[in-house]
């Protein structure tokens, strides 16, 4: 991405302001109309422009790889990939959190017991390998946050939202679930260490950028949310009230998108 163009629009009822984006994605012109709330607004807000962003980014690089003889090779039912350990921002988490709440019985307490047997094996899985902070808690540098993936991935834990192989809120899934895709034979994906695993690099970093936001300046790493911690973590923070227009949260996810990292 190397340039961004925006109008601005406030109808008369003025309790959305719609914002007219041109984006230069991997060298396409693409445009969004993003409407946001005039008053105070959450990251929640957002998300369906992020959303966005990462389906045109994900659209473009499978088309111009594909049309080079490396086409994506994921498919449905195969969810190796979500034995991962999934990064969310803050606002992911609590988002996820109230999907679960919402759960009718007995599904939520099937979800949560899930939930529960994952943090066990972490816990033990700790005496023997390197995971061993809370890392929502503790800002990491990107090495760290790769050894500790890499570490959660070996344990090969799947997801408490997979069922059957396939996500089971597949349309409420995390930025970086819906950024994963690969280029390399599927097969290979559960043998990383082993066989080449070579994931389809995105124009738009979406989800890293939403790791930084409403980060403490003073931090040296960043601080992120593991999707396997996410119901104890949700536990002891609670969301931060909204306090900025949309107008002002989409400028800064998009001055945190354009910056390069960190
Ligand atoms: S949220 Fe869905 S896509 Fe993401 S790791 Fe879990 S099961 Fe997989």
């Amino acid at each position: 991405m190397s340039d961004i163009n925006e109008q601005q629009h406030v109808p008369d009822n003025s309790a959305a302001v719609s914002h007219t984006l041109e984006i230069n994605v991997a060298g396409e012109k693409v445009q969004f109309t993003v409407p946001v709330p005039s008053g105070p607004a959450t990251w929640d807000d957002i998300l369906p422009f992020m959303r966005a962003l990462v389906k045109v980014g994900s659209d473009i690089s499978q088309e111009y790889f594909a049309e080079r003889g490396k086409p994506v090779s994921c498919k449905a039912g195969c969810g190796i990939c979500c034995r991962q350990r999934v990064p969310l921002a803050e606002f992911e988490a609590h988002r996820l959190r109230r999907l679960v709440d919402a759960m009718p019985e007995p599904r939520r307490s099937e979800i949560i017991a899930r939930f529960q047997a994952v943090e066990e094996r972490v816990r033990e899985a700790r005496d023997t390998i390197r995971l061993d902070a809370v890392d929502g808690d503790t800002p990491l540098s990107l090495k760290e946050m790769a050894q500790r993936a890499g570490a959660y991935f070996r344990l090969m834990i799947p997801c408490p939202f997979l069922e059957n192989e396939s996500c089971s809120i597949y349309d409420e899934r995390p930025l970086k679930c819906r950024e994963y895709l690969v280029t390399s034979p599927a097969e290979n994906c559960a043998e990383p260490s082993r066989l080449p695993v070579v994931g389809l690099p995105l124009p738009l970093e979406v989800s890293m950028a939403t790791l930084f936001l409403d980060q403490d300046p003073q931090d040296s790493g960043i601080r992120w949310v593991p999707l396997d911690e996410m119901m104890s973590w949700t536990d002891s923070h609670t969301p931060a009230p909204p306090s900025r227009s949309g107008s002002e949260l989409l400028h800064e996810f998009m001055s945190r998108l354009m910056r390069p990292r960190t």
